[in-house]
């Protein structure tokens, strides 16, 4: 499929978002509140696409693809006036006479590439983000979810010229078409694999870029831990999206003496869950590679599966599993788990189901990740006030509330002589001894 992206419809983005520059702020207030009521009345569309894409149920697409992103919508609009206000800061008594300040710009065009597991939140959250810092943008879809990309190109259509916002529709050929033009930021939501694709692209002509991947984010449960809030809560990571979520538990690292209690309440949270449907696999090549990786222990009859494994170099352990299916491996000694988790991973977060503080203080020193859960999972993402995003394979940059409008900002500095400006001429030639020693002692005093 080839892109209908022109050169044209591209340059007037570009001039556009230079007009952007100098309007009043309460127009890019205007653009979200466009978004906010489009959504209002078109949920059930929302809802139905996600449904015919992968069979999400209406109360998950409700929870993770409207909720979040009214919260996204509800946090810029409250807050877009005091965060595009210039921001002082402090000048050093070595510059007096000066005053500094911050001021975030916008970047100019920029292209959000998203994936297919929240088909509507991965598009319009950072969309949201991108129009508070006042850029014009395009927005590209995954192809694996046709209906939503339909929903989110009727959104753009019905709310935005097409010099404001513009929807590419298409697979991988049309995101490599639009990489060719000359974006001031990409941000881009997927795969580590793809992530690489991305950023080698725009690294080739300078573009910044965010990455939004994945990985293998662990679950760790120590002695302490209420075993049955932790056996819920990590079944609901895994049943939720049918475990196609970012930040999904992938393995489970448990204390070996809890091991059995977890297993079996595990198992009855599983059984409890069977009267609901769950989220389908969105297609053939990712359950056959779930049933696979299972060694054909996971069929769609099971909501989800837990499975002991005893090796760390299983094939289950090679990939991030994106799927129904969490390997429990066990340690014995805190000097074992971090033996384990090494400080490269770096996954997208990491989850502790624990009492001890002091543990998890001393592993998450050890290990880093993108985020930190303790006796939870997976609501971080719902939390617009902290800022979401990996590290090192697992991603770089961040998105959401204040965050991510930074991410799409351009921090630019200004500074300002208004007093004392004679003073300043002893910093230009001739250069003499007594400059010197002014210099000198200025740089005593000061540093
Ligand atoms: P993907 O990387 O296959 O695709 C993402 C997007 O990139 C799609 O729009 C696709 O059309 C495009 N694309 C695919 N191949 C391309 C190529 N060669 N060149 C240019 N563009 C290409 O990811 P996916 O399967 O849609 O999503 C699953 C992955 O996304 C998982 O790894 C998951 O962890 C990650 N993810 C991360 C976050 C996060 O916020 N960190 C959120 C959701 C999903």
């Amino acid at each position: 499929m080839i892109s209908s992206m022109t050169l044209e419809i591209f340059n007037q983005l570009k001039l556009n978002s230079q007009k952007q520059r100098s309007e009043p702020i309460q127009n890019r207030i205007d653009r979200l509140k466009k978004i906010k009521n489009w959504v209002l009345q078109n949920e059930n569309k929302i809802i139905e696409a996600a449904g015919k894409d992968f069979g999400k149920p209406p109360f998950e697409a409700v929870a993770t693809e409207i909720f979040t992103v009214r919260s996204e919508l509800h946090h810029n609009i409250k807050c877009l006036k005091k965060w595009t206000k210039p921001v002082s800061r402090t000048t050093p008594l070595a510059l007096i006479g000066h005053r500094s300040w911050v001021q975030f710009e916008n970047k100019g065009v920029v292209l959000v590439i998203a994936p297919w597991n929240y088909p509507f939140l991965l598009v319009m959250s950072p969309l949201i983000s991108a129009l508070a810092a006042g850029n014009t943008v395009v927005v590209k879809p995954s192809e694996l979810t046709p209906h939503m990309a339909q929903v989110v190109q009727q959104l753009v259509s019905d709310c935005f010229l097409q010099n404001e916002v513009v929807c590419e529709l298409g697979d991988k050929t049309v995101t490599q078409k639009l990489l060719e033009l000359a974006f001031n930021h990409v941000f881009f939501t997927g795969s580590t694999q793809v992530g690489r694709i991305v950023a080698e692209s725009c690294a080739k002509k300078l573009i910044p870029v965010t990455l939004e991947l994945g990985g293998k984010s662990p679950v760790i449960i120590d002695q302490t831990a209420d075993l049955q809030d932790a056996a819920e809560k990590i079944h609901w990571g895994k049943f939720l999206n049918r475990g196609q979520t970012c930040v999904a538990p992938d393995f489970i690292y448990i204390h070996s003496s809890v091991k059995e209690s977890f297993i079996k309440l595990y198992n009855q949270t599983e059984a409890k869950s069977k009267r609901e449907k769950p989220t389908q696999m969105v297609n053939a090549h990712h359950q056959e590679r779930i049933k696979k990786l299972s060694n054909n222990l996971w069929d769609e009859t099971k909501n989800t599966l837990l499975i002991e494994i005893q090796d760390w170099n299983h094939p289950i352990m090679q990939e991030e599993i994106f799927g129904p299916i969490v390997p429990l491996l066990t340690f014995d000694t805190e000097a074992q788990l971090l033996e384990k988790l090494s400080f490269d991973q770096r996954p997208l977060t990491m989850m502790f189901f624990s009492e001890d503080q002091n543990f998890i203080g001393r592993v998450t020193k050890h290990f880093p990740s993108g985020s930190v859960t303790i006796n939870t999972t997976t609501l971080q993402v719902g939390n617009s006030h902290l800022p979401f995003g990996g590290i090192g394979t697992s991603g770089s940059g961040t998105s959401h509330g204040f965050e991510g409008f930074k991410e799409f900002s351009h921090q630019r500095s200004y500074m300002k002589h208004s007093f004392f400006k004679s003073m300043y001429k002893i910093l230009r030639p001739p250069y003499s001894d007594f400059k010197f020693e002014i210099l000198r002692r200025m740089m005593d005093l000061s540093t």
